[in-house]
């Protein structure tokens, strides 16, 4: 498997997922061109993605989704209450699949699995993905670390989590007490210190890669965010490498043997 992350924060959020010949993209919260563009730099195209899976309403996570999944005739998979929420707003759709949390989804050489998260949207969901070799926990968008997500991402390969802000920079920055308030609820998105202590629980000796998610530009500072997590870490061997908002990673092989 491997994974580029296009763009990851409050200005936009897309993964790109491949194994075999089928490929994914989690979340469309780029316009068309930019997500074409991005996919253009690592080799990839649009036209040649197998399914677009989303996790919430939001608009960094479906800004561009009508336009993507029209443009190029790509099924749509989403929950329920997710649809609810866009329907309205991304015009025709080619093809919608309806998921559910814990209900795994086939595509191609990927097995695409929902799981629900805390989170102030209609049905949120985050995923895990696996291929024949590897597994892939992907935690973004969640307040808090329930049991059920900590079950969800043990034993995994390489994790694509969120580590949205640093709570002293939160509490003393300049967003208004409602939106810090709303961040820090159990039902707005993780700090730093949430990341470190769910990473310093579901680490093991199998863990290759960790990619940090969703970072704020306003209220976390990447040196902040990459010590604690490596601190998190302890002495794992797993790289650390932080998703950027303006550029896409690199494309990271996902293998246990990497
Ligand atoms: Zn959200
Ligand atoms: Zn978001």
């Amino acid at each position: 498997m491997k994974v580029c992350v296009l763009s990851s924060g409050s200005g936009g959020n897309s993964v790109y997922i491949e194994a075999g010949d089928s490929a994914i993209l989690l979340d469309a919260g780029l316009s068309e061109k930019k997500l074409s563009a991005r996919l253009a730099l690592i080799g990839r195209e649009a036209k040649d993605l197998d399914a677009v899976f989303v996790t919430h309403e939001h608009s960094d996570h479906v800004s561009g989704l009508g336009p993507i999944v029209r443009k190029h005739q790509i099924p749509l998979y989403t929950t329920e209450g997710t649809m609810r929420k866009i329907s309205h707003r991304a015009g025709r759709l080619p093809a919608w699949h309806p998921i559910r949390s814990e209900e795994p989804v086939t595509i191609g050489a990927l097995s695409v699995e929902p799981y629900a998260t805390p989170h102030d949207a209609e049905e949120s969901v985050a995923f895990i993905i696996r291929d024949e070799n590897a597994k892939l926990g992907h935690a973004t968008d969640l307040g808090c670390v329930t049991p059920f997500v900590r079950e969800k991402l043990r034993h995994c390969t390489a994790l694509l989590m969120e580590a949205n802000h640093d709570i002293d920079m939160l509490n003393a920055g300049p967003y208004s007490w409602p939106l810090k308030q709303r961040i820090k609820s159990e039902l707005g998105h993780l700090s730093n210190e949430s990341c470190g202590e769910l990473l310093a629980d579901v680490t093991h000796s199998g863990l290759r890669s960790v990619v940090l998610m969703h970072l704020s530009e306003t209220n976390n500072h990447p040196e902040i965010a990459a010590i604690t997590a490596r601190q998190a870490l302890g002495d794992s061997t797993a790289r650390l490498i932080l998703a950027k908002q303006n550029q896409p990673s690199e494309l990271l092989s996902i293998d246990p043997s990497v």
